[in-house]
């Protein structure tokens, strides 16, 4: 306490005049001042600092928004532009500033306008954002069709805004609606190529009937003996002509089911009978090449609800096929119960050249064959596989192939006890 009197005394002793003392606290209130002085510049260019990172997104925004390849459009509760991007300006083919203020609705098609007001309800119930497609109207009066996503949006007052944002699907439409013209098209020729199978198969039948019947008739001396040197000739004729009738049905079958012609006859069908009536037709050949016949059929096979004609038909093809591409061994038909899957299984099994891993996916489509080479050393014109498979299909059948190349093939048909139920129950 002394020593800070001593402080307010001159060196006489005597008090320091007030002149003096307020001289200090000018001076002190001088340095508060500048450091507040610093203290605020450095807040000021903190401020502008920020203030131009702000200008910069905002610019990094706005170009984003400009330049974006969809049309952006904000719009009013009452459906006014209030903002519209680059993109939205040219898709209607008018300055943005002279669509600012305008209705949205003036560029709708006029067909369209319903469909809008109905949208624009639904979003402002609240169903949340909104998917359509509307057609636009352009200043010139050209059109574009127009995908539209519409949303809620609060705008910076509290008040709602619709954020629509607009994309040209002019050409994805025009493409699709080619493609339809197209696949027509392709249907129509596909139908008139049927048909025009159909057709021709039909009047090539009756006459190869003619022909297979006379030959016949001849070959068994009907008409009385021929001579020794004839018969091969006429063995001859006799193999081509029933060729030709069983390409001409294979060909009418296949425009059948490719226009879906074939009549399903449902009755319970006996699998063992059905498959042992299909194995005599291939009896002869597999006869003469020695192959063997073994039958594997399970007791517990139930009587299937089916066509017996078109199963008897695919087992012909299969079992054909079978004798064709053996030359020797046995053909295995075997027949399993599988009530997992509401159905039964009939497997033609080979011991044949078999099928190579990289074709076995292709030999069900039509004229497809492994083995056609120059030389050709198996019949047919591979119709048989495209067949099953189609009628299968009209079954609610299945097929599937197994081969050991070299080795041996099994053909594996699926079909379902009842013919309206699913065999996936
Ligand atoms: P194709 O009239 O030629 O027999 P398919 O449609 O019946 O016509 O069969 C298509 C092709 O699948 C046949 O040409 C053959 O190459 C192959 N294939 C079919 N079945 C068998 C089989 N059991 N063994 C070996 N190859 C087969």
């Amino acid at each position: 306490m002394k020593k800070r009197s001593e402080n307010h005394q001159t060196k006489k002793g005597k008090k320091k005049a007030p002149k003096e003392r307020s001289a200090k606290s000018i001076d002190r209130l001088n340095q508060e001042l500048q450091t507040h002085q610093i203290e605020l510049e450095l807040q000021n260019e903190e401020l502008r600092l920020s203030q131009s990172l702000l200008e910069e997104s905002r610019n990094k925004y706005s170009a984003l928004y400009d330049f974006a390849p969809i049309g952006y459009f904000t719009l009013d509760p009452n459906g006014l532009i209030l903002e519209v991007n680059l993109k939205g300006s040219e898709l209607l083919q008018i300055k943005r500033e002279r669509l600012v203020k305008t209705p949205f609705l003036l560029y709708i098609a006029k067909g369209d306008r319903r469909k809008f007001y109905a949208y624009q309800k639904k979003i402002l119930k609240k169903e949340g954002a909104q998917k359509y497609e509307i057609e636009l109207r352009r200043r010139d009066d050209s059109s574009i069709q127009a995908e539209v996503h519409c949303m809620l949006v609060q705008g910076p007052s509290g008040r709602p805004l619709y954020l629509t944002v607009v994309n040209d699907i002019t050409d994805r439409r025009r493409s699709g609606e080619t493609l339809a013209q197209e696949t027509t098209k392709a249907e129509q020729g596909r139908r008139l190529e049927s048909e025009f199978i159909s057709v021709i198969s039909h009047e090539l039948r009756t006459p190869l009937h003619a022909v297979i019947g006379y030959t016949d008739l001849l070959l068994n001396a009907t008409y009385g003996a021929i001579r020794p040197e004839q018969a091969d000739p006429l063995k001859g004729v006799l193999k081509n002509a029933q060729d030709l009738l069983s390409l001409t049905d294979n060909l009418l079958d296949l425009s059948r089911i490719e226009t879906e012609e074939i009549p399903i006859r449902l009755q319970l069908v006996d699998i063992p009978s059905l498959l042992k009536e299909a194995v005599a037709g291939v009896k002869p050949l597999a006869k003469r090449k020695s192959l063997g016949i073994r039958w594997i059929l399970s007791d517990d096979l139930p009587a299937i609800e089916s066509d017996p004609c078109t199963l008897s038909k695919i087992a012909t093809h299969l079992l054909s096929n079978a004798v064709k591409f053996t030359a020797k061994g046995t053909i295995t038909i075997s027949t399993r119960n599988v009530s997992d899957r509401n159905g039964i299984e009939m497997l033609i099994q080979d011991t044949g050249i078999g099928i190579p891993p990289e074709k076995l996916n292709k030999i069900f489509n039509p004229f497809y064959q492994v083995h056609s080479g120059l030389v050709r050393e198996f019949d047919g014109a591979g119709l048989g596989l495209a067949i099953v498979k189609g009628l299968l299909n009209l079954l609610k059948g299945e097929v599937h192939v197994q081969s050991d190349h070299g080795k041996s093939s099994i053909f594996t048909i699926f079909l379902p006890y009842r013919f309206h139920s699913s065999p996936h129950q």
